[in-house]
């Protein structure tokens, strides 16, 4: 028994085929996961919208919806749950449009399940829960109609604005380095003086729009760190 005090991971197993869908569920179960089973496309991104789980595995090929546009439908509204395809198919094509999509790994049919564990276990460590809407002082970022707003207004940002401005806070309080935006909001692994001179331009639009005329100032510069959002001092 685990101990109820303790609040366990949280995986959404989007699976059709019953009995893998079973397996998939005693198993994760067994390792201590609050395991969901949806068998549909389209309850599952309803469900997955909630931004209630850790983790989410997901089937290509599903009644209704498939695993592809359950997952863009996710990014779309802004979900960055973690996403671990399960695909039939070994096709390069498949995986790559996974990926492209915004699934941040795949495991293809028939694997085994110490494999899945293994993979779960690193997409829960990367991701955590989701909470769509963020906030701190009078900032608000809802994420699932992508707006921002200060004291009530609006804020008028560019989507990349929104999305570094989304990430920051989801760090609020730490030091973000440039290295950890290239990766996460540029989608970049390798980073050069161009990209921080694109990021770092970015900020400061970025900052303008979200401080300029209101208190406290929420975005600071830690010079030869990064950058950190924070209510008080940097
Ligand atoms: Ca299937």
């Amino acid at each position: 028994m685990s101990n109820p005090s303790v609040s366990r991971h949280r995986v959404l197993v989007v699976e059709d085929e019953e009995k893998l869908a079973r397996a998939l569920h005693e198993s994760l179960d067994h390792d201590g996961y609050d395991v969901t089973v949806i068998a549909s496309g389209d309850e599952a991104l309803q469900a997955a919208s909630t931004g209630a789980f850790d983790a989410i595995l997901l089937d290509v090929m599903l009644p209704g919806l498939d695993g592809f546009a359950v997952l863009e439908g996710l990014r779309s509204r802004g979900l960055a749950t973690p996403v671990l395809m399960l695909t039939a198919r070994d096709a390069l094509s498949d995986r790559v449009r996974g990926l492209d999509a915004g699934a941040d790994d795949y495991l293809v049919k028939p694997f085994a399940l110490p494999e899945l564990h293994a993979r779960v276990r690193a997409l829960v460590r990367r991701g955590g829960r989701t909470d769509l809407r963020l906030g701190i002082a009078d900032l608000v970022v809802d994420r699932l109609h992508r707006k921002a707003t200060r004291a009530g207004q609006e804020l008028v940002l560019t989507p990349r604005e929104f999305d570094l401005l989304a990430y920051l806070l989801q760090h609020a309080g730490q030091v973000v380095p440039r290295e950890m935006i290239a990766r996460d909001v540029w989608h970049q692994d390798t980073r050069g003086t161009t990209l921080d001179n694109v990021i770092d331009v970015h900020l400061v639009r970025l900052r303008r729009k979200v401080d300029d005329g209101f208190t406290p100032r929420l975005i600071h510069t830690i010079r030869g760190l990064g950058f950190v959002l924070t209510e008080s001092q940097a």
